[in-house]
């Protein structure tokens, strides 16, 4: 990333924190954040919010964020995961360098700090069931009621604890439950359930354990062990932060941790239009093929965005452009879009590809022939310079530049026709970009009618950059690529996953997926695209950015994936 171009962070609310805190040194200046990810999942755009602002603020701040991976459920998660997501992250261009931490490697801490609430009368076992423990707990309206086990001895409680940690009890027979208050109008505080009995292996400590923490339990301890002060999370954890405060604050009257302790500080998540965020929704589509695997281009996961093209510049562009705030609300997927085109216009070399192609036919240039035009790989950097593009007398044009009864306003190629006072007038004039103003002649067709081809003749003196070549002025200027020196590539046209802004809100969303999400078609390429490298991206003049496919291309033989049209093609949609 270039750091030079980058402005000066704007300020939010929790820069306004840490700002405070270095002027009070709370902290001894220090900012230690972190990133961590349930490993049950792929990363997604979402993601991506709080990755670029919990390394950002380590980054501007001269401080570390560390990468934890947060396993504390035995059930779901896999080493897939884990592997993934260090790839995106490290994609989006961020190190976590000696800081990588599994809070499974913390089970014995936090099972220290249980016996310590047990033996402080802070916690208790409880042996209701799911059931009455739920109906006992009470309402948003009505306080819960103590449990009968809530008044067991230390002693008690102490045994009952470590029998359950060595197996004696099936699942669901009892739970530690911290010892709060039944009646705190904060659901959160009603005695939350600390630990649980499951027996299921884990993928990093086996079967050492048949007892594990709650994520609400073990996420403040883990933060409290790696000594995190901003510990940023997503707004849904607001409740729970007197909890994170009180188990904390006990924790630090034990002896296990230093004050100050870390704070919790809740920022709203990304929602965005046109995709689903959820890791659930996510699996779903995937193990039901509605994609192709987690890093289909059209997934809103990073994996997919890189296949798509997308940039980890881009979405550095988009979370600066987001910003950060406490009030939930939806950005458009057209302002994402819009960051990656920004980033692509400034950085993708312009290139030559017919998409939907016919052939144009110079029946005046010398069959045999050819030449070279010269085209600028960056009208916009003109250090990056010029490529060769053979010229010849057949063409492959886009079958929209040909027009046989065009519309008035259509100023692209049109055969010759009777004007209104029955007058022959010659067919329509265009440049052919970087080359020669051509003259519309006429077209073949097949026995249905279909146009086969379109003839024209070119005006020899009109070559672009030669001194001759303004001498003709013509409306219309259309992309070719020369038919005898093209390669023809599969191209796949990917746009918006859904077909609608709110999946999901008027029925399944999976009936809202956009069956028009990928298309598939056979392109003219200019031959310089031939050597393109995996994950090389291109502007397509006149179409959009492509990048050559991260798995499919071969070399001499790539494959590409739309990243995104020139413009946002469902702004009028919308309206
Ligand atoms: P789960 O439902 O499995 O908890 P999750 O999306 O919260 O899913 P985590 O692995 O817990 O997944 O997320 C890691 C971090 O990313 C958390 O700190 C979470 O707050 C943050 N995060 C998740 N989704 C978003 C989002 N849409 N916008 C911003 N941050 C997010
Ligand atoms: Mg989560």
């Amino acid at each position: 990333m270039s750091e030079q171009k980058t402005p000066a962070p704007a300020a939010n609310f929790i820069r306004n924190i840490i700002d405070e805190d270095i002027r009070s040194a709370k902290w001894g200046g220090r900012v230690e954040t972190r990133f961590p990810p349930e490993p049950n999942g792929y990363l997604h755009y979402g993601h991506a919010k709080s990755i670029f602002l919990n390394f950002g603020l380590a980054r501007d701040y001269g401080g570390v964020c560390h990468l934890r991976f947060d396993d504390t459920n035995p059930e779901k998660e896999e080493q897939e995961y884990v592997d993934s997501i260090i790839e995106s992250v490290k994609w989006l261009g961020f190190d976590w360098g000696k800081h990588l931490y599994y809070a499974s490697d913390y089970f014995d801490t936090m099972y220290a700090c249980a016996e310590y609430l047990i033996q402080s009368g802070n916690a208790y076992v409880d042996s209701l069931s799911a059931e009455e423990m739920r109906a006992w707990r009470g309402t948003l309206s009505e306080p819960g009621k103590n449990s009968p086990y809530r008044s067991r001895s230390v002693e008690e409680n102490l045994d009952l604890f470590r029998r359950m940690k060595a197996g004696e009890f099936p699942d669901g027979t009892h739970v530690l439950r911290a010892k709060i208050d039944m009646a705190s109008p904060n659901i959160n505080m009603r005695d939350p359930a600390i630990y649980r009995i499951k027996h299921a292996s884990h993928h990093n400590t086996g079967d050492t354990w048949c007892i594990y923490p709650m994520y609400t339990y073990a996420h403040p301890i883990e933060d409290a062990i790696e000594n995190i002060t901003h510990s940023i999370c997503t707004l849904e954890f607001e409740d729970q932060r007197p909890f994170y405060d009180w188990l904390l604050d006990k924790l630090a009257d034990g002896g296990f941790f230093k004050r100050p302790l870390p704070q919790q500080i809740e920022f709203a998540r990304l929602n965005l239009t046109y995709v689903v965020l959820s890791k659930r929704k996510l699996i779903q589509l995937v193990e039901e093929k509605h994609v192709d695997g987690w890093d289909d281009p059209r997934l809103p996961t990073l994996m997919g965005a890189r296949r798509r093209g997308f940039t980890a510049e881009g979405f550095k562009r988009f979370t600066d452009q987001i910003g950060v705030s406490k009030s939930d609300g939806w950005i458009d997927m057209s302002v994402l879009e819009a960051c990656m085109r920004d980033d692509l216009n400034e950085h993708a070399l312009r290139r030559i590809a017919v998409l939907d192609p016919v052939k144009l036919i110079i029946d005046n240039y010398p069959d045999g022939r050819s030449e070279d035009c010269f085209a600028p790989n960056h009208p916009q950097q003109p250090d990056l310079g010029k490529r060769a593009v053979p010229f010849s007398r057949e063409l492959w044009i886009e079958r929209e530049d040909f027009e046989e009864n065009p519309l008035k306003g259509y100023f692209r190629l049109f055969p010759p026709r009777l004007d209104a006072s029955g007058i022959m007038q010659p067919g329509n004039k265009v440049r052919l970009r970087y080359g020669y103003v051509v003259e519309c002649t006429g077209c073949d067709k097949d026995a249905a009618g279909n146009i086969t081809a379109v003839h024209c003749t070119y005006l020899p003196d009109t070559k672009s950059g030669t001194p001759g070549a303004d001498s003709v002025k013509v409306k219309g200027n259309i992309h070719w690529v020369s038919a005898r020196h093209a390669i023809d590539a599969e191209v796949r046209l990917y746009d918006r996953l859904f077909a609608v802004p709110n999946p999901g809100q008027e029925r399944d969303y999976i009936a809202d997926l956009n069956p028009a999400s990928r298309t598939v078609i056979h392109a003219q390429l200019e031959p310089a695209l031939k050597d393109a490298r995996p994950e090389e991206r291109f502007q397509f003049e006149r179409h959009g950015y492509f990048v050559a496919d991260l798995k499919d291309t071969k070399p001499g033989a790539p494959v590409f994936n739309r990243t995104v049209t020139l413009k946002d093609s469902w702004a009028k949609v919308e309206k």
